[in-house]
This record gives structure tokens, C-alpha cells and sequence, in this order.
């Protein structure tokens, strides 16, 4: 017999594609600068594929933290991404 699996799929909101998990950065903002989710506040998703688009993802973020510091937002998830990675 088959397993079935339960992986949790969630939404970018980038591209609001319906993705595993897995696929997905977790993230929150906190006044207005991005991080990790911590388990708590809101969070949301974006997915390895936005994420390597720089401007369409950059728009999310704005939109997601309501800021326009571009430059501070783009370091800031490169940051967690490479941290990412390395664990
Ligand atoms: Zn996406």
C-alpha cells in the first residue's frame, strides 16, 4: 500500500501558487524590517522560484511589510536565505 503523504502546503504570496512547505521561506515582518518566523505574529510565504526573481519578490515584500526600503528588505532576505542554506 501507498503512503499517504501530509505535507503541508501553503501559499506564496508572490505568485499565490499552492506549494509544498517545503518549497516555501517562512517569513514575518517586525516594524517595518523582515525575518525568520519566530512562531509568533503573522507570517508569510514565498517560494524558492520568487524569491530568485529579485523584483517580483521585492514587490511582495513591500506589500507584506508595508515598506520601501528596497535595498534594506532585498539584504534582508538574502541574509535568511543564506542562512537557510547553510543549516
Ligand atoms: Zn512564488
Amino acid at each position: 500500500m501507498a503512503k499517504i503523504s501530509h505535507k503541508p502546503i501553503r501559499m506564496c504570496v508572490s505568485c499565490r501558487k499552492r506549494q509544498f512547505q517545503d518549497n516555501l521561506v517562512r517569513l514575518q515582518c517586525a516594524e517595518g524590517s523582515l525575518e525568520v518566523y519566530k512562531m509568533n505574529g503573522r507570517s508569510f510565504y514565498l517560494c524558492k522560484d520568487c524569491i530568485d526573481e529579485e523584483k517580483k519578490v521585492l514587490k511582495s515584500l513591500m506589500r507584506q511589510c508595508k515598506s520601501g526600503d528596497k535595498d534594506k528588505l532585498m539584504n534582508k532576505l538574502k541574509e535568511i536565505i543564506t542562512d537557510d542554506g547553510k543549516s
